[in-house]
């Protein structure tokens, strides 16, 4: 006979994979439910950093990326078309232990559902949290099929409109920009398959990743991307078309008694820098710690995963915040700026590195005391 589960995890997203695995692995029983009816098929984020490959090393899941993904091996700054700087990246000086791969989101959530497998558990899709409620003892989650679960410990990985943060009345402070950010995973030929283009214009930011084979994303605003592409470039089918705002918020508390909210529903943030998934992920490991410790006596680990995580999570939302309010800024000043300071940056390794560690998630260590 299964275990009863000892925690409930709200959203299979890759935050809530993350945990379910770090858990079975540590031997909590987990059961793990998605209110989508299937897996998503389109991808927000493409870039799996250091840190996260570093987590998930043991679970034989960085393997698996790893053996799929695209290297990213430079980043080349453009100014108004012309180039500008190529960040060439060092990793060894940034101690990194793997490279930042590139691999769309909804295969990183596929391989962690491969290797959640493996262990006996899956996701029961189709079922929503609805409603929750906490006792000194226990919590008490409602799901969209009518019923409800008495768990010892719930955790919340239900995205940015998380039923569980407006059950908990959570404020989730901070601020949004108006403009409306395009996005396109589309076929060219011109960009170089394993780099990264930035050029800062007038009229906005223009990037262009790759995103898998001869498919790249583009994200910006300003005249339709596909209008102002790089001389010599030339677009083929689009598979992916979206317009997003971006917001840069952080949630008050991470633990508030048996619930634990982590990933998008306890903060988000442009995706410049590429934090979001790789920042769910090191939440659910330090999670996965933590509620390991409680369920085995020591009461005060749940509350330990609040205080270690909101300092973290909000430096990253706020050094997010900064350096995207950078790349945005269309103003005669930050062009002047970005002429004179980027090719010295640049030239700067001690800075670039700092910079860089930003995106890589090595900008802190992962503290689980
Ligand atoms: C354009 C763009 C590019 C990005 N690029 C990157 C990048 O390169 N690198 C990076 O790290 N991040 C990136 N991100 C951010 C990243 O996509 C998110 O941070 C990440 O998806 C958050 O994961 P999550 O599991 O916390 O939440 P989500 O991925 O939102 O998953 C939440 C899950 O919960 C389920 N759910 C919702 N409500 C309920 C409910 N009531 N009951 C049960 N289940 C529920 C949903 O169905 C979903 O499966 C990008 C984002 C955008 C918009």
């Amino acid at each position: 006979m299964n275990a009863a589960p000892q925690v409930l995890i709200v959203g299979a997203g890759p935050t809530g994979l993350a945990a379910a695995l770090f858990l079975t692995r540590r031997g909590v029983p987990v059961r793990v439910i998605d209110a989508g009816a299937e897996p998503t098929r389109t991808s927000k984020a493409l870039g799996v950093n250091p840190r996260t490959l570093n987590l998930l090393e043991d679970t034989g899941v960085t393997a698996a990326i790893e053996a799929e993904a695209q290297a990213m091996r430079a980043l080349r700054l453009h100014r108004r078309g012309k180039p500008l700087a190529t960040l060439g990246i060092d990793w060894a000086a940034m101690g990194a232990e793997h490279r930042m791969v590139i691999l769309p989101q909804a295969r990183t959530e596929a391989l962690l559902t491969v290797a959640l497998a493996a262990l006996g558990v899956s996701v029961e899709r189709g079922l929503g949290l609805t409603a929750l409620s906490q006792t000194a003892d226990a919590v008490s989650a409602t799901l969209s099929d009518g019923s409800t679960r008495t768990v010892p410990v719930l955790f919340a990985a239900d995205g940015a409109h998380s039923v569980a943060r407006k059950a908990l009345n959570l404020e989730f402070p901070g601020d949004g920009w108006n403009e409306p950010w395009q996005l396109l995973d589309v076929d060219l030929t011109g960009p170089a398959a394993d780099e990264g283009w930035i050029d800062l214009r007038p009229e906005g930011p223009f990037v262009c990743l790759p995103f898998s084979g001869k498919t790249f994303r583009l994200i910006g605003f300003g005249p339709p991307m596909l209008d102002s592409l790089p001389a010599g470039w030339t677009a083929g089918t689009v598979h992916w078309r979206s317009d997003f705002r971006i917001s840069h918020r952080m949630v008050e508390r991470m633990s508030v008694g048996r619930v634990c909210l982590a990933g998008d529903a306890a903060h988000i943030h442009s995706p410049i820098g590429a934090r979001g998934m790789n920042l769910g992920i090191e939440d659910a490991f330090v999670f996965a710690a933590c509620a390991t410790d409680f369920l085995s006596g020591q009461p005060g680990r749940l509350d330990d995963y609040g205080r270690l995580r909101h300092p973290v999570d909000a430096a990253v939302v706020r050094n997010v915040r900064a350096l995207t309010s950078a790349v945005r800024n269309t103003s005669p000043a930050a062009d002047l700026m970005r002429r004179l300071v980027i090719p010295v940056v640049a030239r700067t390794p001690f800075v670039l590195n700092r910079i860089l560690k930003v995106g890589m998630g090595l900008d802190h260590p992962v503290t689980l005391r």
